[in-house]
């Protein structure tokens, strides 16, 4: 029986001011699917993630989660409701400890009570977290820093994770540790939908995925037939 959808977006339009940056966008995600978002500088992936997360709203269309609309939930409500976004560039807390940091992410009323609980999951998946716990934020390698955005969203007690470039500024070594993490996060039941700047690696980790181009999806399906698609072997790999 296929799965039910844990995410629905359906036909969003999405605004700065008088800046249309999203234009007629639908996606679904289903549970423990990971599903990645592709496409050049500015054509609204980060749009789109802020939209669910309810950093911005849309003015047409509606997001669903678990068969409930959230179009115009807050965004402490929608943390609360299970949706967890680590957002680019990593934005730890600079001079707060890697502990305090990872407290920071299970303040929503239904984390509190699971966080000694949480605290073992992200330990388990990033032991260098608990090694370092009394470190400042700022004195943590690029890579490490990245473990911690993730493990701060861990914390906040997710069901779906959104991922913007995780990758961004890392070597590939570390690269291949934080998706080893993302596929071990996915095997504790989590979904994950993930904007990648590098294609060929999200077609690698993905199980499907959709492409965006100025604001709208112009092509979305499996990876493996997304990966023979003309436009997409033209666009991206050069062939
Ligand atoms: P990147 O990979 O560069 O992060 P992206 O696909 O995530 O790109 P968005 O950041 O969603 O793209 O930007 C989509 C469009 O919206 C761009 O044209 C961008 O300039 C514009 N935009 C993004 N944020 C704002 C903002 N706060 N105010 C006005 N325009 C914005």
């Amino acid at each position: 029986m296929p799965k039910k959808t844990l995410l629905r977006v359906s036909n969003i339009d999405t605004f700065y001011g008088g800046f249309q940056a999203l234009w007629n966008v639908s996606l679904e995600v289903k549970p423990q699917e990971i599903v990645a978002l592709i496409g050049a500088n500015g054509s609204g992936k980060s749009t789109l993630l802020d939209t669910i997360s309810g950093l911005i709203r849309s003015a047409k269309g509606g997001i669903e989660f678990e068969g409930k609309s959230i179009t115009t939930l807050d965004p402490f409500q929608i943390v609360a409701l299970g949706i967890s976004q680590v957002p680019e560039g990593r934005r730890v807390f600079p001079d707060l400890s890697v502990l305090d940091n990872l407290i920071l992410g299970s303040y929503n009323p239904k984390a509190r009570p699971k966080k000694e609980q949480n605290f073992k999951i992200v330990y388990e998946l990033f032991p260098i977290l608990e090694e370092r716990k009394n470190q400042l934020a700022k004195t943590l390698s690029g890579g490490e820093q990245q473990m911690l955005a993730l493990g701060r969203g861990l914390m906040s007690n997710p069901k779906l994770m959104l991922l913007d470039e995780m990758s961004l500024g890392l070597a590939p070594i570390v690269i291949n540790n934080v998706y080893k993490a993302l596929r071990k996060i996915r095997e504790r039941g989590i979904t994950i939908l993930l904007v990648e700047q590098n294609v060929r690696r999200s077609l690698d980790e993905a199980d499907r995925a959709y492409i965006m181009e100025a604001g709208r999806v112009v092509l979305n399906g499996n990876v493996a037939d997304l990966r023979e698609e003309e436009e997409v072997k033209k666009a991206y790999f050069g062939i």
